[in-house]
C-alpha cells in the first residue's frame, strides 16, 4: 500500500497515541498495513509516524489497554501531549502547510518529537 504524499497528507484524521497507558506490546505496530507505527527508540511507546498514517484504525482494536484513539475522538489531553507522533520524512512546505491544517482542524496543540 502506498503512503500517502502532497495533498493527499489532507486526508486522514489519523490516531492519537496515549504513551502513558501504552504498555509496549508491539501489537499495534505488527497489524498497521503502512508501517505508520513504531516503537520508540528512547521509550519504547508506540510512536505514530504522521505522514504514514492512512486511516487504517486495525491499531485501535488490537491494542489491549485502549491506548490509541483515533484523533476525531480523542481526549483533548491526549492531544496537547509532546512526543507521541514524528515525521518519518522531511516534508515539503505545502506538506507542512497541510500538517499545520490537521493540527488546527482537530485541536492538537503537542508537539512532534
Ligand atoms: S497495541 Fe497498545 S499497548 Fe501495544 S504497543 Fe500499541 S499502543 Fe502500546
Amino acid at each position: 500500500m502506498e503512503v500517502p504524499r502532497g495533498a493527499d497528507l489532507l486526508k486522514y484524521q489519523r490516531v492519537v497515541i496515549d504513551q502513558e497507558t501504552c504498555i509496549s506490546c508491539g501489537a499495534c505496530v505488527a497489524v498497521c498495513p503502512v508501517s505508520a507505527l513504531e516503537l520508540a527508540e528512547d521509550n519504547f511507546k508506540s510512536t505514530l509516524l504522521w505522514d504514514k498514517c492512512i486511516d487504517d484504525f486495525s491499531c485501535i482494536g488490537v491494542c489491549p489497554v485502549n491506548a490509541i484513539h483515533k484523533t476525531s475522538e480523542a481526549p483533548q489531553e491526549l492531544k496537547a501531549r509532546n512526543g507521541w507522533y514524528r515525521f518519518s520524512r522531511e516534508l515539503s512546505d505545502d506538506e507542512k502547510r497541510f500538517f499545520e491544517e490537521w493540527r488546527k482542524k482537530y485541536g492538537v496543540t503537542g508537539n512532534p518529537k
